[in-house]
């Protein structure tokens, strides 16, 4: 079900700028009609939508939180030459240039602030990345920041003809993702600090570039975000995350809660888990005891995108599955 806007549009307004996103690279098949085939990559022996977002591998149990985008230029070896450019105006967060680190390879994470909503470009894969580019520095959008690659640490390789970029658009879960990690997962590796794929949720970039063509100036981050359709409604004991403060446009209005006093949240998570909307609730309002509680189930949803696994259902009765309470663990560290 996608969920109706609740705010008046005033507010929204004053807010707005002008598709906020550019393409990541030159190729613009994107918006060609039938143009699909010369613009994603897919897996190999797979169509050109196992290289989109979403729930697209391992008939819709493998999640990939990018879009694989095709190389329209090769040098005389055959590899991409293409240049990778900035999405948005912003700053550089991170770069991974340690390709054997990461299955991501080479990879750059950009900051962008779009309508008070902080936002992370990634590109991953790439050949090289502009060498005087580090953290903090300033970035136009459309300035070329690295070269499209295929760099991976992946057992298998990834083939001259599939050299493509991975990108990516995430909000950030947690900037003390790293403490989070070592406490939860002890003895394995974390080499990019807060900068590591779980702490980055993704969006879907390919939804938001064609919503921007057809809207023009009307597009707007945070209804984007906000019309999210829901795959469960969850509440949290707790009163004070990062996120509300990081993500507060997606934050609405409870006169109960804020007269009696927040003693929680409920949260609306998208089928990747991306917090869309938070509702603080009142002692008087929570029923039950449990830090973490599944209060609903959007069915259909699960069944078209049950990739991530956040929920399961044993027997009869939904509940959270590990990475569900992992996903709300680090969210509300
Ligand atoms: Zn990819």
């Amino acid at each position: 079900m996608d969920r109706p806007l609740i705010y008046a549009a005033c507010c929204l307004a004053a807010a707005v700028q002008a598709q906020p996103f550019q393409l990541p690279t030159a190729n613009r098949a994107l918006f060609a009609q039938g143009g699909e085939e010369e613009y994603f990559v897919g897996t190999v022996g797979k169509p050109w939508t196992s290289g989109t977002f979403g729930c697209v591998r391992s008939g819709g149990w493998q999640m990939h939180e990018g879009i694989d985008i095709r190389c329209l230029e090769r040098d005389r070896r055959g590899e991409p030459t293409d240049p990778v450019l900035a999405t948005a105006d912003g700053t550089v967060a991170y770069a991974n240039r340690r390709p054997s680190l990461s299955n991501y390879g080479n990879y750059l994470v950009l900051r962008h602030q779009v309508e008070g909503v902080e936002v992370y470009s990634l590109y991953a894969h790439l050949r090289e990345i502009r060498a005087d580019l580090k953290a903090g520095e300033a970035v136009k959008a459309g300035e070329a920041v690295g070269v499209m690659g295929r760099t991976a640490n992946t057992r298998q390789a990834i083939s001259k003809e599939r050299a493509h970029l991975h990108f990516e658009l995430n909000l950030l879960l947690n900037n003390r993702f790293a403490t989070w990690y070592k406490k939860t997962f002890p003895g394995q590796r974390n080499d990019h600090g807060a900068w590591n794929g779980q702490n980055l949720a993704a969006i879907d970039s390919r939804a938001i570039f064609l919503e921007e063509q057809e809207q023009g100036a009307k597009f707007s981050l945070v209804s984007f975000l906000r019309g999210q359709t829901e795959l469960c409604r969850v509440l949290v004991r707790d009163t004070d995350f990062p996120w509300l403060r990081r993500y507060s446009a997606l934050v609405r209005p409870n006169p109960r809660a804020q007269a009696e006093g927040v003693a929680g949240y409920e949260i609306a998570l998208n089928y990747n888990g991306v917090a869309f909307e938070l509702v603080p609730r009142a002692a008087s309002e929570i029923k039950g005891k449990a830090r973490f509680q599944l209060l609903s189930v959007n069915e259909a949803e699960y069944e078209k995108n049950p990739g991530r696994r956040l929920i399961t259902k044993r027997g009869s009765r939904w509940e959270l599955a590990t990475r569900g309470l992992n996903l709300l663990e680090l969210l509300t560290y």
